[in-house]
């Protein structure tokens, strides 16, 4: 991202996707340098959140970050469950 500054960065919301707070710094960064993909989603009720991103991200980045197709929500689960198995798979071959 740019130096455009950012007025909303110390914001908190409650994150859909971890279940806790969050501020609107770590939307930023969320993905990696780039922002959540749920970004515009999630604070547009709150301020003119596109626009900021527009200016601070330029065209490549704000279609890297919003306009690439998103997993849907069983693919998310689906992710989240083999992360599950592989931690425990790796905590039990820890454990022998
Ligand atoms: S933008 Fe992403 S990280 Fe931020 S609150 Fe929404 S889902 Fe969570």
């Amino acid at each position: 991202m740019n130096d455009i500054s950012n007025p909303f960065e110390e914001q908190e919301m409650r994150c859909p996707k971890l279940g806790g707070p969050v501020t609107f710094s770590y939307c930023c960064v969320e993905a990696v340098n780039l922002p959540c993909s749920r970004a515009i989603r999630c604070w547009c009720d709150r301020f003119e959140v596109e626009s900021l991103f527009r200016r601070k991200l330029g065209d490549e980045k704000f279609r890297l970050a919003f306009e690439q197709p998103q997993p849907t929500r069983l693919e998310n689960i689906l992710e989240l469950i083999e992360r599950a198995k592989k931690i425990n798979s790796d905590d039990s071959e820890r454990s022998d």
